[in-house]
């Protein structure tokens, strides 16, 4: 029996359907996955999120079509898996779960956080249970022991409070996977369970943010003390750029713990931001590939690894908020920025750029939702306020970044015709961004990579 722990995490496109979910379980088991995460079927959380605000907003009709779709394409994967009527039990009680909640939402006209939460986990808890069924269909063919168990991950992924983008509790979580999960090293049990969502210390279903479920298996990898994190998607790792964007992208074979960090944290959309925390920790490496091809091999993220070349990776991030605040008491004076980032702090939004200037600051803000008016109101306290929208955040990934002359030289020159509106260079090694307008940015993504990568 193999002792190591592997956690595998396959994404939505892995559970797209039946062939998807039996074609991610195969490889789960040539790998000798322990534990396996999955994400909500390809396209089901925005399905359930739809449901909500449809639920809130519009009539009972318009949301029982969603509720039908959502039932109509699980009952299918069932049926695709042929399970029989006492397997597919559990389906149909998440399937009425889901319309009470959502009857629920809709008598109310009132979708909070909390029930938003407790609506989208329906989708992994729905995925999961499939994959379990698709999961033990690939160990009866191979006609090994090994069965796989249905396990409710809310039961050791231990979260605060904060709905919709909850944080784990480490330690609480540590202490669950120990006294529950950790016999699975030694055990020819396969775990099959839910990435994304957690449970609060009094029971409440929580979601650990949109793509979240990446960070759900970083932290159970964590818990378990696991050898290995293995993340499988619909691309053969982490590439040079997003394939989507860029058709010259490269995958990379191996990247350090600090830049693809930084490269999730600045869009790169293959990682959840948070993911590596817990493998950093815990030294966990973790490898990056494609649920549909396998055999191409990926990326293995790692410690130290002995390539670290100036420029590794490009990524961009749209819908970025640029918050300039002017005002002439900054001159000479202090606790200003002080008093803005109190603001800031006290509406929870967090800050990704920064560059000030004598009498003013500018500073940028992912997704133009977190920009409300109550913020904008007490920073106008303090200062002029002026908002620009529809911007893209263009990172360069690399090593000793901030310490090589030149670069910034090349960089602006092969973008020459287009205006960038904020510059940010030097807080990191492994990290040079600046702002421009969002229609630019597959361009000049695409000119960057023949410029350093290409
Ligand atoms: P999953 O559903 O498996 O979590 P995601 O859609 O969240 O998959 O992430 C995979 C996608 O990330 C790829 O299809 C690709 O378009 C995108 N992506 C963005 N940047 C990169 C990159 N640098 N390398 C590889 N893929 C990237
Ligand atoms: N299902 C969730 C989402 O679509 C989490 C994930 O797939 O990682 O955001
Ligand atoms: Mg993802």
């Amino acid at each position: 029996m193999n002792e190591k722990v592997i956690v595998s995490k396959f994404g939505g496109t892995s559970m797209g359907d039946a062939e998807c979910m039996k074609r991610s379980a195969l490889v789960a088991f040539n790998q000798g996955a322990k534990v396996v995460v999955v994400s909500a079927t390809s396209g089901t959380t925005n399905d359930l999120i739809e449901l909500a605000k449809t639920a809130e907003k519009s009539t009972w009709e318009n949301a029982s079509l969603i509720l039908t779709k959502i039932k109509v394409k699980h009952l299918k994967i069932a049926r695709e898996l042929e399970m029989n009527p006492e397997k597919i039990e559990p389906i149909n009680q998440l399937c009425e779960e889901l319309e009470s909640m959502s009857r629920g939402v809709h008598l109310l006209k009132d979708c909070s956080l909390k029930a938003l939460d407790s609506i989208q986990s329906i989708g992994e808890r729905l995925s999961s249970v499939l994959f379990t069924e698709a999961m033990n269909i690939v160990l009866r063919a191979q006609s090994v022991q090994t069965t796989a168990k249905w396990l409710d991950v809310r039961d050791v992924l231990i979260t605060d409070n904060q709905f919709s983008k909850a944080r784990p509790l480490t330690e609480l979580i540590k202490t669950r996977c120990q006294e529950q999960l950790s016999f699975i090293r030694h055990s020819d049990v396969i775990l099959c369970t839910q990435g994304f969502i957690g449970k609060t210390q009094d029971g409440m279903t929580t979601t650990l943010g949109r793509g979240g479920s990446d960070y759900s298996a970083a932290i159970l990898a964590e818990g378990l003390e696991a050898d290995i994190l293995e993340i499988w998607t619909d691309v053969a790792g982490i590439a040079t750029t997003d394939p989507r964007i860029c058709k010259e992208a490269k995958a990379i074979p191996e990247i350090s713990f600090k830049e693809a960090s930084e490269l999730a944290t600045f869009g790169a959309k293959i990682l959840h931001p948070a993911t590596l925390l817990p493998a950093i920790r815990a030294h966990i490496p973790v490898f990056v590939g494609s649920s549909f091809h396998p055999e191409q091999g990926g990326t293995w993220v790692k410690k130290d690894v002995e390539d670290m070349p100036l420029v590794r990776a490009m990524a961009m991030r749209k819908k970025q908020i640029l918050v300039t605040l002017s005002t002439p008491e900054m001159l000479y004076s202090h606790g200003f920025l002080y008093q803005i980032f109190k603001v800031f702090n006290d509406h929870k939004v967090s800050i990704d750029a920064i560059t000030t200037s004598e009498i003013s600051v500018s500073l940028t803000l992912d997704d133009s939702t977190l920009l409300n008016k109550d913020l904008v109101n007490d920073l106008e306290k303090f200062a002029d306020v002026q908002v620009e929208e529809n911007l893209a955040l263009v990172s360069l990934i690399g090593n000793n970044i901030n310490h090589t002359p030149g670069l910034a030289k090349k960089i602006f020159e092969s973008i020459s015709d287009i205006n960038v509106r904020m510059i940010c260079l030097g807080a990191s090694k492994h990290n040079f961004c600046f702002i421009i307008a969002e229609e630019s940015a597959a361009e000049v993504i695409n000119r960057l990579h023949k410029t350093f990568i290409a």
